[in-house]
This record gives C-alpha cells, sequence and structure tokens, in this order.
C-alpha cells in the first residue's frame, strides 16, 4: 500500500531542510522500495501569508488523509505582532489538536563522534540513549478553568488548572509501555505524587498498566529529583514518561544533554501511530537563506517516521546508521563543527547522508 506523506515546510530554515528530507525520501523510494507518495502544503507564517491563516482548512484536509507528516519548523520575527489567533504557533497547536496527536517522543541520543559538544562529561554521557515520552494534548496547558480574573480587592490573579483522566493517563502510559519494550525495557515515570493529586492518580494508573507489560520494568520519580538526576547521571534512565508541563521541561534538559539542537528529531503521535515528525529546533530565522542549517535532526525525523508510521524498522535503522558513518567520517555543519573545524552546508550534509546510505 502507498503511504500518502505530507511535506509542511513551514518558516525560514523549513524549507531548506525539508528539501533534504524530500532528497532522502526520494532515495528511499528508489533504491530501498519505499512505497510512498509526497505532497505538500502550507502551515504557519507562509500559510498566512499565501492563506491568511496559520493553518488552513486546505491544509487540514491534507493532514487527515495523510498517513504521516513531516514538519520543518514555524515562525518568525515578521509574524509575531499578529493577533493569537493568526500566529504561526497557533497553527502548531491546532494541527496537533485537530490530528489528535497526543504522545510527544522525543530521543535525546548521543552520537559517539559528538561526545564533546555535550554539556557533561564524555564519562557521565557517552553512550546516552535514553527516550521522553510526554503527555501532548491534556493537563496543565489545556485544564479548565484558566484566566486572569480580578478579587474583590482590586488585585488580580492568574489561575490555571492541571486535569488528567484515567483515560488520558492510560493511553500515554500504553504508549510508554509499549516504547519502553521496544526500547531497553525500563519506564520511569514521573511526577509529583507528594504534593499533586492528579499525580497521584497517574501513579495509580501507572501501576494498574505494569502486568500488561511483564517485559517492562517500572519505576517512579519526583519531577524535581528527574531534573537534579537528567544531568547528575542521566544514563541511569531508558523510556521516561510524564505530563505535559514536565516533559516540556524535561526534554529540553535531556536534548541539551546530546549537544546540539541541530540534531534532535521528534515524533507526535495519534492513537493509530500516525504521526507528525519535526525536528526539535525552531525556523532559525538569524541562519535562514544562507545554507548552513544542519538538516540531521529532520532527516532522523524521518527515521522516526518509517518506524513508528510506516513500519519500515529496518529502513529507519539504515538511516540513522547513514547519519553515524556520515559524523564518523567528520562531515559537521558549523552548529557542529569546534573552532577551527571546517563545516559543509544543508544541501552537502544532506548528500553526505544518501551518499552514506
Ligand atoms: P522556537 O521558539 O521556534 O523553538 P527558538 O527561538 O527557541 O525557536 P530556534 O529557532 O530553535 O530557537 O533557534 C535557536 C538557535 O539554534 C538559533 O541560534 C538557531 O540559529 C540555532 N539553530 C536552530 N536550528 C538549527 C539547525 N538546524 N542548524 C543549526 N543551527 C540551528
Ligand atoms: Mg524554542
Amino acid at each position: 500500500m502507498t503511504h500518502r506523506l505530507l511535506m509542511l515546510p513551514g518558516d525560514h530554515v523549513g524549507p531548506e531542510i525539508l528539501a533534504e528530507a524530500d532528497k532522502l525520501l526520494r532515495c528511499l523510494m528508489a533504491d530501498f522500495g519505499l512505497d510512498a507518495e509526497l505532497e505538500y502544503a502550507n502551515l504557519g507564517g507562509c500559510a498566512v501569508d499565501a492563506e491568511g491563516e496559520p493553518f488552513p482548512r486546505s491544509t487540514q484536509r491534507l493532514a487527515e488523509e495523510a498517513d504521516a507528516l513531516i514538519l520543518g519548523a514555524v515562525g518568525g520575527p515578521q509574524w509575531d505582532g499578529l493577533d493569537r489567533d493568526r500566529r504561526p504557533e497557533t497553527g502548531l497547536l491546532a494541527i496537533r489538536s485537530a490530528l489528535g496527536l497526543f504522545a510527544n517522543l522525543r530521543p535525546a541520543i548521543l552520537f559517539p563522534e559528538l561526545v564533546d559538544a555535550s554539556s557533561l562529561r564524555p564519562d557521565v554521557v557517552s553512550g546516552l540513549d535514553i527516550l521522553i515520552v510526554r503527555e501532548l494534548t491534556g493537563g496543565i496547558y489545556f485544564g479548565q478553568p484558566r484566566g486572569i480574573r480580578t478579587r474583590e480587592d482590586g488585585t488580580r490573579e492568574g489561575y490555571n488548572t492541571l486535569v488528567y483522566g484515567t483515560d488520558e493517563i492510560e493511553r500515554i502510559g500504553r504508549a510508554a509501555f509499549e516504547a519502553a519494550a521496544r526500547h531497553n525495557g525500563s519506564l520511569c515515570s514521573v511526577d509529583k505524587a507528594n504534593v499533586l493529586e492528579s499525580s497521584e492518580l497517574w501513579r495509580e494508573v501507572m501501576e494498574s498498566l505494569a502486568p500488561a507489560y511483564p517485559n517492562v520494568r517500572l519505576s517512579h520519580m519526583y519531577v524535581d529529583n528527574a531534573a537534579m538526576q537528567l544531568v547528575r547521571d542521566p544514563r541511569q534512565f531508558d523510556v521516561i514518561v510524564t505530563g505535559n508541563l514536565f516533559g516540556d521541561i524535561l526534554s529540553d534538559c535531556a536534548a541539551m544533554l546530546t549537544g546540539s539542537i541541530g540534531m534532535l528529531p521528534s515524533a507526535s503521535l495519534d492513537e493509530r501511530g500516525r504521526g507528525l515528525y519535526e525536528p526539535v529546533h525552531g525556523s532559525a530565522p538569524d541562519i535562514s537563506g544562507e545554507g548552513v542549517a544542519n538538516p540531521l535532526a529532520t532527516l532522523l525525523s524521518v527515521a522516526m517516521m518509517l518506524r513508528h508510521s510506516l513500519d519500515e524498522g529496518a529502513l529507519a535503522d539504515r538511516v540513522e546508521r547513514a547519519v553515524g558513518r556520515v559524523l564518523a567520517d567528520g562531515h559537521r555543519t558549523a552548529d557542529l563543527a569546534g573552532p577551527g573545524v571546517a563545516s559543509i552546508g544543508t544541501v552537502a550534509m544532506g548528500d553526505a547522508v544518501v551518499n552514506a546510505l
């Protein structure tokens, strides 16, 4: 069956890095038997400019029909002054919720060739390979009631609600147990159950799922301790599952352990494995148009797509090995090159991966 892939280049470096994903996919189609067709649509600032809104109906229709989506990045200073509902970032939140993408997977893998780029010592991080599974469509970012109101004495207060239902906890829990079973078999659930009732229920539901996954060891950790342990001894973790707010913070923290933001892929999945795949970094307006952006986070996102949405695990392994090979051969974009080390541009890096493949 032909996989329908929707390409969303977005803004600034988005189109530059997505052109490399396109090149990689066409190589996989021509030489490795991948059966796919690529379509393109607007999301973000480019959609505001072309169609008047950041997540147009036409994009939504194509998104709903697609088996998987690959996004570059959205946003940039020229759209910052718009009303909230027309901002590029609103388009991103809208597509996530329209597609029901509740599970965000962010691997933090340190390629051996980049061990010196980490914020930690080589003896603490070398071999790092962890995965953070973050709940993406619930929790305090969406809970009601929320707002800013005036108290009786005239002072104001801002308030948000942290609420998680058992259904929401169960589905992110299942996604995380399955990820841990594919990974190295241990799952650490991160919460704040000593203070928060929502975390108390979270812990209870995670425990209730455990018997269905006898090959996964479940443990629990408070979020403050987890933050400390991530920078003290990150290799104690395999897969981490946590809620929306804690996951937002911990995944950025884990990202820095691997060195460059230009290396980190992500997946956001719905209940039947359809996903939106994108680099963790933003649209990098400061370097756009120069052809120097690192495309590897996007190419590694393509690998995640092959594995999670297209059931092409062997091809995913191949792409990841090709990236490792290119690094081992000494190819570096500017963000990865140390002082005095020669660097190559976006297109040359994409070519190197295709050649290694
Ligand atoms: P957002 O809010 O969309 O996440 P941001 O302002 O947090 O955006 P990025 O757009 O990710 O940040 O850029 C942060 C820094 O990292 C910038 O200096 C940018 O040039 C750099 N950067 C981001 N992506 C890449 C990449 N693929 N290659 C090289 N440098 C990058
Ligand atoms: Mg950012």
